[in-house]
């Protein structure tokens, strides 16, 4: 993990006009910049990375932090001064850096021909420069979706394996691919409306209209993102924004492309069974997997339920991620009814959604961090092998299709409930009988070369 936080893709053929080139050059090189402000941050030797005086206790920490909340602001840098605990905000610490990049960024606002966008780069220099980010990001959400996606700052926690609350920098740039998108757009609305129908009217579900997504060609990740390659994002963070505001849901075509070539395909050809691998060609499992990627994120903030977290504890990770996942299969169901899709492009979301599972198992195996996605997707596989909807002895297959979309309606139903009204008590059972990670273990001979 030595290597500059930086990963630039092909640009391959875009559809960019002259002045746009410019605008993107710009916020290429204020992207590049910020990998010089997580390069401070990062440590992958420490829980806290630099975040936190190296000698700091977790204790101390959170001692300090009762007198001082800004202790544990995801915004500053925490230093010991004369044997004191002190917090100093990002955008002090990081000034020269940050006058830099809000330079580029401006230059690039001058640039393009789109007044929104110009509006909304503008604002985005103020936010790194002032470290106030909520007037920046309610813009972006209210914009009409453009061809042009740039999102910097510091943003995700996960290099804070501490407290989870240090946000690290980032940055990328994405071109929309339009053909994508366009199918994207149409199932989030087709799955969001056929969930408002079933929502009592009492609940709340306006802003299950603002949910954006898009497909974009990536040109380049910065910072944090470098390191994770996440396939997908889905901002902003911050609940009561997303509530608000909505959601911006993002695929990054190349890194997902990569992850199915790398990943996802050689996993599917040794997890299932042979003569059953001949009814998939590449592309259709290609397809099958990115809208995997899409329903699992457009299922999100479908499945919110307020006092879930506080009911389920450490259970209620497990539960919000494979619930999503199911949740968006199943949906599926009704897009084969409008003939939106075929019964073999359903078969292979499926197919595909077996094979992620043991990537999240690989993916666990390398970094705990994500053993409550593994441990999700144990369930699922649990579930449909106790119910007979798959075999998986010699290799996955299944006997029969109806069975297998029953199962994965039963569990979408059962996974729902927890998350809805489940006690701390129902998770645990549900973990119990069903999250062993056996159901992967078995096939270890089969995925050496991943683990
Ligand atoms: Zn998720």
């Amino acid at each position: 993990m030595n290597h500059f936080p930086v990963q630039r893709f092909p640009p391959g053929k875009l559809n960019l006009t002259t002045s746009e080139k410019k605008v993107v050059d710009k916020l290429i090189q204020a992207a590049e910049e910020v990998a010089e402000i997580y390069k401070l941050q990062e440590n992958p030797r420490m829980p806290g990375a630099n975040f936190y005086p190296h000698d700091a206790t977790k204790e101390e920490i959170l001692k300090e932090s009762q007198k001082n909340p800004e202790i544990l602001s995801p915004y500053t840098i925490i230093e010991r001064k004369d044997n004191k605990l002190q917090a100093v905000p990002y955008h002090a610490k990081y000034k020269k850096q940050l006058e830099k990049i809000a330079k580029s960024i401006r230059a690039a606002a001058k640039l393009t021909g789109n007044k929104e966008f110009s509006s909304r780069l503008y604002l985005q220099a103020d936010s790194l420069i002032q470290g106030k980010y909520e007037a920046s990001d309610i813009y972006w959400l209210s914009m009409k979706p453009y061809k042009i996606n740039f999102v910097i700052g510091p943003i995700e926690r996960y290099d804070d394996k501490l407290f989870f609350t240090k946000c690290s920098y980032q940055s990328w740039i994405g071109i929309m691919d339009e053909e994508q998108t366009k199918e994207a757009i149409a199932f989030k609305d087709y799955i969001v409306s056929a969930r408002r129908k079933v929502l009592a009217p009492s609940e709340k579900v306006e802003f299950l209209n603002k949910i954006q997504v898009r497909v974009d060609h990536t040109l380049i990740f910065s910072g944090l993102i470098s390191r994770y390659m996440f396939t997908s994002s889905n901002l902003p963070n911050d609940v009561n924004l997303m509530e608000k505001h909505g959601s911006e849901i993002v695929i990054f075509k190349q890194s997902f492309d990569n992850k199915f070539k790398t990943q996802h395909l050689p996993i599917f050809k040794a997890v299932f069974e042979d003569k059953f691998q001949q009814g998939y060609s590449s592309s259709v499992l290609k397809t099958g997997s990115l809208r995997n990627t899409y329903l699992h994120e457009i299922s999100h903030p479908l499945l919110r339920y307020r006092d879930a977290e506080t009911r389920l504890k450490e259970y209620f990770p497990v539960f919000d991620e494979i619930a999503a996942s199911v949740f968006g299969v199943r949906a599926c169901g009704s897009l084969l009814l409008k003939n939106i899709i075929s019964q073999k492009e359903l078969e292979s979301i499926i197919v595909m959604f077996i094979a992620r599972a043991f990537a999240w198992w690989i993916s666990y195996l390398k970094e705990p961090g994500v053993l409550h996605y593994a441990k999700g997707f144990a369930i699922a596989l649990n579930y449909f092998l106790d119910n007979g909807a798959i075999r998986g002895s010699q290799g996955f297959s299944w006997p029969n299709f109806t069975k297998l979309f029953v199962s994965i309606t039963e569990l979408a139903d059962a996974l729902e409930r927890i998350l809805a009204v489940g006690t701390y008590e129902d998770a645990k059972q549900f973990v119990d009988e069903y999250a062993s990670l056996e159901v992967f273990e078995r096939f270890r001979g089969n995925l050496k070369k991943f683990t």
